[in-house]
């Protein structure tokens, strides 16, 4: 429907420009046979009928007329001076009209403005016919499917599992939208825009039609990519409906997913792309909706550093919520919420199978009980077993999704202690951040990730700090080298590697803070910009690559030195970071306070030795560890 559209637009367009071509071609033919002063006196005797003369106001004269030959008619322009004018007005062949006639360079310049007219009127018509819906050619081309979609949501924050403090940081925002005047009376300035990142299918969608299920609002929703199509401008005007839309309905939430189709960077060197248009168009709704207007914007994306800044700031998307992939709790939790409508044995162990399933989003985890279910309705049985979501799990993994591959054990080994080891660098150097959070769930490219925050608040930092800060970096790759040895190190710190280059890059070049003194040289972006002042020679170049790898070297050496003399400490953190996949700053202060591992990890383990004993027993039936797995235990 949506193609056929399109083609018949297409041909449309074509059929319009081919005419121009067509209308174009005839003028061009019948217009001008160009004379000088010679041929202009020797066809002299051929012009028939008044000759026009124009007079510039620089002192030439343009003649124009018709002439005949073969019998049929032409037209001729010359251009010549006043002497040759005179010369030729002399031999008295043409009564010539002389004067300044002003009517006939307009007369020319609109038909020169024709066939641009024609394709204005042209775009406008179409476009207004997509827009409008109405009019007409708005029943030809069916367009109320172009309108944003408005619904209710009947998701409750109870449909949503897991990810339980991105859902507190939204209470406010669904009681804002219960009684905006509330707000409104105190002056408090709620937040327009939500974006939140996160993988795909951790529930971003869902959350933001949870907000709106909750507060019993109108929910419109627009994916970033129906924003961009065919033409340009189409974009930034389904925006304006959008907003327009929504003003109408509001209270209400309008989400735009894949909001990274429209938001990226604005790049300086191209003109206005389609998609810069939308996004401007997008900048000027948001600033332009006051802050209680009741719309709330949420947005999505697996990507926030390809978005142009300019969503960022205050007054847009002022909040950022970030999502990922669940951990193992919250795997239980989503588990356990979708086998609710579907009968299962009661045998099934969910906790065993939030296990299994590390690196798996909500919506893959979602997805493996529905292939179970659909498993247990082929084979005509009553009920999921655990037999059945083994299958499904391995459909998950082997099927569409194998992106996100899940982790094996072997895997899990590593990121345990390449994150231990930034953690315990936070830990143990003074001036290093504190670490908030440590995960061993992959996110994007990385492993892991650790989440650190600067010990005090200041806005400055030290030569100390920045030093600190690259061994904290380095500290992933530095554990992974003490733990397995040189050989063994893994891809794994690529991009730590790239941010301590980028520190170290910037204390030489930007903050002199090393041996090459206190010169600025230039950034490559300033380079790119044109600016030379602090172009600097080659020699410095290779010093400033010296003078870094120094630098990262040094640092290295300290994270080395600091995860020997703390195997133990290492150890206790990697292992809980095993078994728990995520563990918080509480728990790290209680092991490095303690030296021992948290009471959660003990239960825990000893939890699951006491079911690997029943399952060497027979007990329970369970199905069989994958292949390239090696021991949990160590
Ligand atoms: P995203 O927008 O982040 O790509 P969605 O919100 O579309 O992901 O999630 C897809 C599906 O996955 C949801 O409809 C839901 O069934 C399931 N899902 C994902 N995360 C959760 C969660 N935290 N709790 C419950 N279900 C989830
Ligand atoms: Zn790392």
């Amino acid at each position: 429907m949506k193609n056929k559209r399109k083609i018949f637009l297409w041909i449309l367009f074509l059929a319009v420009l081919i005419v121009i071509g067509v209308v174009l071609y005839y003028f061009q033919k019948g217009t001008v046979t160009k004379w000088n002063y010679d041929q202009l006196c020797q066809n002299a005797s051929s012009i028939t009928g008044q000759v026009s003369v124009k007079v510039t106001s620089n002192g030439v004269y343009v003649l124009e007329g018709y002439y005949t030959s073969a019998g049929k008619i032409y037209k001729f322009m010359a251009v010549l001076d006043e002497k040759d004018y005179y010369s030729f007005k002399g031999l008295g062949i043409a009564d010539m009209m002389l004067g300044y006639e002003e009517g006939n360079t307009w007369k020319q310049l609109l038909v020169s403005l024709i066939p641009t007219v024609l394709i204005v009127v042209f775009y406008i018509w179409m476009f207004s016919s997509m827009m409008k819906g109405g009019g007409m050619g708005g029943n030809m081309f069916g367009n109320n499917k172009q309108r944003p979609r408005e619904t209710k949501s009947d998701v409750k924050f109870k449909n949503v599992a897991g990810i339980n403090e991105e859902k507190q940081e939204l209470v406010e925002i669904v009681d804002y939208l219960k009684n905006p005047n509330k707000y409104a009376q105190m002056g408090a300035r709620v937040p327009k825009g939500v974006l939140m990142e996160g993988p795909p299918g951790t529930g971003k969608t869902l959350l933001a039609k949870a907000v709106a299920g909750e507060a019993n609002v109108a929910f419109f929703s627009m994916a970033g990519s129906e924003f961009e199509e065919m033409f340009v401008g189409l974009g930034a005007s389904r925006v304006r409906d959008l907003f327009s839309d929504a003003k109408k309905a509001a209270p209400c939430i309008i989400f735009i997913d894949e909001i990274d189709a429209v938001g990226r960077k604005r790049n300086s060197s191209m003109g206005l792309g389609t998609s810069e248009q939308t996004l401007n168009q997008l900048l000027v709704e948001m600033d332009g909706f006051g802050t209680n207007s009741g719309v709330i914007v949420m947005a999505a994306t697996n990507r926030v550093d390809v978005l142009d800044p300019a969503l960022l700031r205050p007054g847009r998307f002022d909040r950022t919520i970030q999502i990922s992939l669940p951990d193992i709790r919250e795997r239980e939790a989503i588990l356990k919420l979708h086998a609710n409508n579907k009968s299962v044995s009661p045998e099934i162990d969910w906790k065993r199978i939030a296990e299994r399933t590390p690196g798996f989003s909500g919506a893959q985890l979602e997805n493996v009980l529905n292939e179970a279910a659909i498993l247990v309705v082929r084979e005509k049985r009553k009920m999921i077993t655990i037999n059945d979501i083994d299958e499904a799990i391995d459909r998950v993994v082997g099927g569409p999704a194998k992106k996100s591959r899940a982790m094996t054990l072997k895997d899990k080994q590593i990121v345990s202690y390449h994150e231990a080891g930034h953690a315990l660098i936070g830990l143990k150097l003074r001036s290093a951040s504190k670490v908030q959070k440590v995960t061993i769930i992959p996110r994007g490219n990385a492993g892991g990730y650790t989440i650190m925050t600067p010990k005090d608040e200041s806005n400055f930092s030290s030569k100390e700090d920045l030093h600190a800060a690259i061994a904290g970096y380095l500290g992933g790759r530095a554990a992974e080298e003490v733990i397995f040895g040189k050989d063994n190190i893994t891809t794994g710190a690529h991009d730590d590697l790239d941010k301590a280059t980028n520190i170290s890059r910037k204390m030489v070049t930007q903050f002199g803070m090393s041996k090459l003194g206190l010169t600025k040289y230039l950034t490559m972006a300033e380079e790119a910009y044109g600016q030379t002042k602090g172009v600097y020679s080659d020699e410095v170049a290779y010093k400033i690559d010296q003078e870094i790898s120094n630098m990262l070297d040094e640092c290295y050496k300290i994270a080395i030195k600091i995860i020997n003399e703390n195997k133990e400490l290492l150890e206790l953190i990697a292992e809980s970071l095993r078994v728990l996949e995520t563990i918080t700053a509480e728990q790290i202060d209680y092991i490095n306070k303690n030296n021992k591992l948290p009471n959660e990890v003990i239960l825990e383990k000893e939890r699951k030795a006491k079911e690997d004993k029943k399952r060497e027993a027979g007990e329970i039936l369970e199905f069989e560890p994958d292949a390239d797995e090696g021991d949990t235990k160590n």
